[in-house]
């Protein structure tokens, strides 16, 4: 179903398409997804970057790179969306799942702390702490960051939704030892499809590139010792991310200005997640939690009518059928912003469709 105002969508910029493409005119193609990767490890100033047709395709590759493997375990969020957790079962690893803090919705580094020493009460020592920056907001890395190198744990930032938002001035994605960030149709610059994997550690960073490409030895004939992957981003794909980088400044400020103006007109009505000095959040979903279930229902089905498009926040990964089982620290954080929680359109035409959806929001005069 397409709505008439969608909750996140990037138009293709046809222009610019065309203008990046013609620069290449003449060249080899593979030289454009070079030229990627080259962008983007200047954009966050880290040295080496893999490009790949997915945010998925990098998490799997993150964890690869690490050897974690058959048996190991890794501690995730259990408020993120189903790709963060799925590439851990690809691997044959075991996710064990913490509720988030009421702050930044992400982990909560109390709950961390005390996985960690449940776990190590058995005997299990985690092989990496899977950060998210959940639509885009930066967890409490400071905390996470201390723990995990107390405990020589190496953290993977999902920074799949958070590209441009930073924590003491660093850039998500930038901070643990490997960064990942998506480039699907959805998220806040596209290459609709794609991925990138980012890290200062060249040997990860290779491996990540050889298992990428079907794991090939450098022989002159097709040689294969491993199970590799096809998984390295498109020439097309990646002109399409040359096309959005020089914009990631200007889309992340006006999805900044989009949420600025949301609180300002809807703060008496809900909860929002919280920036502070340390944190800036790129705002990639504005997101809202109303004080009860019934209210987010009225409003998704009064949007739903007028044709706006909003989706409720995570449904926790500790609810789904297929992590259920999974070992969990949880507090009902998670299961409280599903309930109550509501993502809303946060990129526009103009301001006008914007004020509608606050006007239809406060028309309800629920509280
Ligand atoms: C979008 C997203 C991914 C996966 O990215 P794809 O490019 O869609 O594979 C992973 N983690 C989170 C938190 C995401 O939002």
């Amino acid at each position: 179903m397409t709505y008439r105002i969608p909750l996140s969508y990037n138009p293709i910029n046809v222009l610019a398409l065309s203008n990046v493409l013609n620069e290449y005119a003449g060249k080899h193609h593979n030289q454009i997804v070079t030229d990627f990767e080259r962008a983007l490890s200047t954009l966050v100033n880290v040295p080496h970057a893999v490009a790949v047709n997915s945010g998925t395709a990098a998490i799997h590759l993150a964890l690869l790179a690490m050897g974690i493997g058959k048996g190991d375990v890794v501690i995730a969020p259990t408020f993120t969306y189903v790709a963060t957790i799925n590439p851990i079962m690809y691997v044959g690893a075991t996710p064990v799942l913490i509720d988030c803090e009421p702050e930044t919705w992400n982990m909560d580094p109390n709950l961390l702390k005390e996985a960690i020493n449940s776990l190590k009460k058995r005997g299990v020592i985690p092989k990496a702490i899977m950060v998210v920056h959940t639509y885009g907001m930066p967890a409490k890395m400071e905390e996470i960051m201390t723990i995990a190198s107390n405990e020589g744990i190496p953290i993977i930032e999902d920074a799949a939704e958070s590209l441009g938002a930073s924590y003491k001035g660093k850039l998500t994605g930038t901070m643990g030892g490997i960064g990942i960030y998506s480039f699907n149709n959805n998220k806040s610059i596209t290459t609709y499809g794609g991925g990138a994997l980012l890290t200062n550690n060249s040997q990860w960073a290779e491996k990540a590139r050889f298992l990428a490409s079907q794991a090939r030895e450098s022989q002159p004939y097709y040689e294969h010792k491993t199970v590799g992957f096809n998984y390295l981003m498109s020439p097309l794909n990646a002109a399409m991310g040359l096309c959005e980088i020089p914009f990631l400044t200007e889309k992340n400020e006006s999805r900044r200005r989009i949420f600025s103006l949301y609180l300002k007109l809807l703060d008496s009505l809900g909860e929002f997640q919280k920036e502070d000095y340390e944190r800036v959040s790129n705002r990639w979903l504005s997101t809202i939690l109303f004080p009860k279930y019934s209210i987010k229902l009225l409003i998704i089905s009064l949007l739903n009518k007028n044709s706006i498009e909003t989706r409720p926040l995570w449904k926790p990964m500790h609810l789904q059928p297929l992590y259920c089982n999974m070992e969990s620290y949880l507090s009902g954080m998670a299961e409280n912003h599903f309930a109550t929680g509501l993502c809303l359109p946060s990129c526009f035409e103009n301001e006008k469709q914007q004020l509608e959806i606050v006007e239809l929001i406060k028309g309800l005069h629920v509280k």
